[in-house]
């Protein structure tokens, strides 16, 4: 399916960072949303800390908030963490599972990101679902056979496209400065696409595959504009609010 066919989603992961003076700065992601109307949907996901107050200021402007990670279960004795439901309460409408920092301070497995998923649906939360390889798996010619087994066992069966989005980010590509070739997204994004609808059916063309991994305003022109790309997962340059609407300028 060709890039601009599906409404892209620019998605802004702020990671551990931002306190309650960071409002300023999400008022002014607010202020350049409006100009995205109908064009592309913008996401910040913040600290948990943040959710409730973003989630209030962004009510009526278009911005999503979501969470970025989630415990499998509704409630019970699990110290510090959080549950889908619980970030659904707070004002989220979705939430990022199984970010490569996550899989690797956290040990999550497949499995688990997978229940997670499972969590967001249940708590009628959008899940984003990161896959992507490691730099040594790339160079050993394995990205599309880690992402394919990634996909398989990340996914929970029967997903809408209005309850999941993919984002591939090649770990070694993550707040490095460094990106893959326009014609290795290409790659690995039309390969997505394919397990998607092989599973998935007809809502496998319609579920968005995010990019993610030092996106730019620089840089964004080049990779979002790419086959099968239906916007960004963006870290670094999301905690700056002329960085984050300059990457989703490309969409205007
Ligand atoms: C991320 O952590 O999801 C990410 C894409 O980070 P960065 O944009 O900083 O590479």
């Amino acid at each position: 399916m060709a890039a601009g066919s599906l409404i892209p989603l620019v998605a802004g992961n702020w990671k551990m960072n931002g306190l309650a003076a960071s409002r300023t700065e999400f008022a002014k992601v607010l202020a350049g949303a409006a100009e995205l109307t109908g064009k592309a949907e913008l996401m910040v996901c913040p600290p948990v800390t943040l959710i409730r107050d973003f989630a209030g200021a962004a009510r009526g402007s278009g911005v999503t908030i979501g969470g970025q990670d989630c415990h499998a279960d509704p409630s019970g004795a699990h110290t510090g963490d959080i549950s889908a439901e619980m970030l659904a309460d707070a004002g989220a409408g979705a939430v990022i599972v199984g970010h490569s920092e996550r899989r690797t301070d956290h040990q999550e497995t497949d499995a688990m990101v997978r229940a997670k998923a499972q969590a967001a649906f249940r708590a009628g939360l959008t899940a984003i679902v990161c896959v992507g390889e490691q730099r040594g798996q790339r160079e050993a010619r394995k990205t599309l056979e880690v992402v394919g087994a990634q996909l398989q066992g990340s996914l929970p069966d029967g997903a809408t496209a209005a309850q999941l989005v993919i984002a591939y980010e090649p770990v070694w590509a993550i707040g490095s400065g460094l990106t893959p070739t326009p014609a290795d997204v290409a790659e690995v994004h039309a390969f997505i696409r394919k397990r998607l609808s092989d599973r998935f059916s007809a809502a496998g063309g319609r579920i968005r595959i995010l990019y993610g991994g030092s996106v730019k305003p620089a840089n964004a022109g080049e990779l979002l504009t790419i086959s099968d790309v239906n916007g960004a997962l963006v870290g670094g340059a999301s905690l700056k609010a002329t960085d984050f609407l300059g990457i989703a300028a490309i969409y205007r």
